[in-house]
């Protein structure tokens, strides 16, 4: 009931940004608020499939805003790719998973991977890959434990820079993986284009299932097609049991969703990893 409580609020108050026509004031604040500390990051666990371990974390962005509250990516990503703040955005959101990491690698067993969603525009600057690392090897988080999700939107232009980044920042361990795969136009031709380690499935397949329709079809595709490519698959809206069953019968690698946890602060984060998550 929480949990659909909570979705709801959510959906309503995306509803509402929508409504009013808020974006020229949203931009004067987003240029203050990476200043005065108002973004932050909440971390999504992620599971083996098998085992039930605890693998790695998304980290998914939020705006604390003085006046309006709390205001969620959906609203100010795209205006932060707008104005050209998504750089500045994004830098900040890798350097503070890098340093949770740290944190996180001193008080749990195993050594998670961390997730860091990726907007066209980064990695489209020439610079990027370099920037990664030096970030990562400044703040000493080993470069195998990042993981970048791409959306597809992210590759649709300069796509030649984009890959000299994406083949530097694999080549040096770090994970590459397709976000929201199956929703876009062109996910069949990514596969084969990009240096990818994993795809990501949307949550819009995963979270009907089990059902009798084409998702249960369309998802069992995905899943062979990625294990003949070899790469790895990640489950995104895992929210029941049966789904986490079909999900894991058809061999999906690792599973992100409410059915373990919402995305969670990281002083939550260690200590339900510290008491072990349950379904
Ligand atoms: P996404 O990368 O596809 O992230 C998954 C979204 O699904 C998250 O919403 C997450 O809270 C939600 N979710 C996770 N598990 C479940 C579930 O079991 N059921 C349901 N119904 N939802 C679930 P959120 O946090 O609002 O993020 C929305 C989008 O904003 C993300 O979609 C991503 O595209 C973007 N975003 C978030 N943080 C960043 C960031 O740091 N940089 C960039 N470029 N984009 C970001
Ligand atoms: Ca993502
Ligand atoms: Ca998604
Ligand atoms: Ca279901």
């Amino acid at each position: 009931v929480q949990q659909i409580a909570r979705e709801r609020l959510v959906q309503e108050s995306q509803f509402e940004w929508r409504q009013q026509d808020t974006s020229l004031s949203l931009l004067d604040g987003m240029h203050l608020a990476l200043q005065r500390d108002e973004f932050y990051l909440e971390y999504q666990p992620q599971f083996d499939s098998r085992s039930g371990a605890l693998v790695g974390a998304e980290a998914l962005m939020r705006w604390r805003h003085p006046t309006l509250g709390v205001i969620p990516p959906t609203v100010f990503i795209q205006e932060a790719e707008n104005a050209g703040l998504i750089q500045a955005l994004g830098q900040w959101a890798l350097r503070e998973t890098a340093k949770a990491w740290c944190q996180l690698q001193k008080l749990l067993e195993q050594p998670l991977r961390m997730a860091v969603n990726v907007s066209f525009p980064e990695v489209a600057d020439p610079s990027y890959a370099q920037q990664v690392i030096d970030l990562l090897d400044q703040v000493g988080m080993p470069p195998q434990y990042l993981e970048l999700e791409l959306t597809e939107t992210a590759m649709m232009r300069d796509a030649s820079v984009s890959l000299l980044n994406l083949r530097q920042l694999k080549a040096v361990g770090i994970h590459i993986v397709l976000d929201d795969f199956g929703t876009g136009f062109s996910s069949l031709s990514h596969l084969s284009d990009l240096p990818l380690t994993g795809i990501k499935l949307d949550r819009a397949f995963v979270s009907p299932l089990p059902d009798h329709g084409p998702q249960t079809h369309i998802v069992t595709t995905m899943l062979e097609l990625a294990k003949k490519l070899r790469l790895e698959t990640t489950a995104e809206g895992v929210e029941d049991h049966a789904c986490l069953e079909v999900i894991r019968h058809l061999g999906c690698d690792r599973i992100q969703g409410y059915i373990y946890a919402q995305p969670l602060p990281l002083e939550e984060l260690i200590s339900q990893a510290r008491q072990g998550f349950k379904t």
